[in-house]
């Protein structure tokens, strides 16, 4: 243990991040020269790797240099997008790109015209935006990674924990239903066997998009294991989830996957289990387990309903 003392600590109270240039929310915008902006910027976006805290601040300190009434941004090949401010008649519109990496676009909007002065302002102090949300956009890329199945592009176990907690929650102050379908390729080592792993790898992509097709929200789709996935079912009662794995279990079976001029057969068995009072993440995922093992004793290709 190191003694209070002796423990090196970078102390940087309110005051002297003020003297740096991270001032606290202002609600009063003061004028500053172009040069200013552009230092105060480049020390203000570093503050953060979230692209829409770092769009939010550029926004914000905009005000002092040309006072813009929105700002629009769009990622396309990602989705992200995000408006600030109110929307109005005239705009600028930039393509951002940092050594022919594509990073989004912005638009600027005002009420009044932007001048031609106004105009190169911005065009400057888009350069300070380049790296910080050049790193954020990489950044969000690797967070999403983290929380993905490779192979099928459902959620991972990591991203699942995360969204089956905040779900309950959200289920436990809502009143709403919350339930679960666990679900598991049948026979699937029999695939393996006899059409070889990378037409078991191509059975569980097709599986996984199939899966997403046919719900509304693909973000609750995740890998639970090698040949399970667990669907969320937000705001979903009993019967609705036992129509919707109905669903599910129709739509992989009347998949028609070929491997090496074969078809091949494939369905699933369905586990459905909906939140109880004081039900903990674990005791939920327990009891449509237990429903997706009774569904397999039942013959499987079939949904069970937990008790
Ligand atoms: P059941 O109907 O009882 O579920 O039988 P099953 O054959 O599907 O179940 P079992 O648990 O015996 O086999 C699962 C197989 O899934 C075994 C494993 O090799 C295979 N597997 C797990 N992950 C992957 C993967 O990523 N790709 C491929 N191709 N196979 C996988
Ligand atoms: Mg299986
Ligand atoms: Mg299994």
């Amino acid at each position: 243990m190191v003694p209070p003392s002796q423990k090196n600590t970078i102390d940087f109270d309110a005051a002297k991040l003020q003297r740096l240039g991270f001032s606290p929310r202002k609600e009063q915008t003061r004028p500053v020269s172009l040069a200013q902006l552009r230092q105060r910027l480049g020390l203000q976006l570093q503050t953060s790797l979230d692209a829409e805290r770092i769009l939010d601040i550029f926004y914000r300190e905009l005000q002092h240099l040309v006072p813009v009434d929105s700002l629009g941004y769009q990622h396309s090949s990602s989705d992200l997008r995000l408006d600030i401010g109110q929307q109005a008649n005239h705009s600028a519109t930039y393509r951002l790109s940092h050594e022919s990496e594509y990073l989004g676009e912005l638009t600027f909007r005002r009420r009044q015209r932007f001048s031609d002065q106004e105009l190169a302002q911005l065009e400057s102090l888009l350069a300070a935006l380049m790296y910080p949300l050049r790193n954020a956009l990489l950044y969000r890329v690797a967070v999403q990674r983290a929380l993905r199945d490779p192979l099928t592009n459902t959620g991972n176990r990591i991203a699942m924990d995360q969204v089956l907690g905040r779900e309950i929650e959200l289920a436990r102050r809502s009143g709403q239903p919350l339930s679960l379908l666990m679900l598991d390729i049948d026979h699937f080592k029999g695939i393996n066997d006899e059409h070889g792993h990378s037409a078991g790898d191509e059975v569980l992509k097709a599986v996984a998009t199939t899966l997403k097709d046919q719900l509304r929200n693909i973000d609750m789709v995740f890998r639970y294991g090698g040949e399970e996935f667990l669907v969320v079912l937000s705001a979903t009662p009993r019967e609705g989830a036992q129509l919707v794995g109905e669903r599910l279990r129709e739509a992989v079976e009347g998949l028609q996957c070929v491997a090496q001029g074969r078809a091949v057969k494939m369905s699933i068995s369905l586990g459905c289990a909906t939140l109880e009072a004081g039900e903990s993440a674990d005791g939920l995922l327990n009891r449509a387990d237990k429903a997706l093992y009774s569904a397999k004793r039942s013959g499987r290709n079939c949904l069970a309903m937990a008790v």
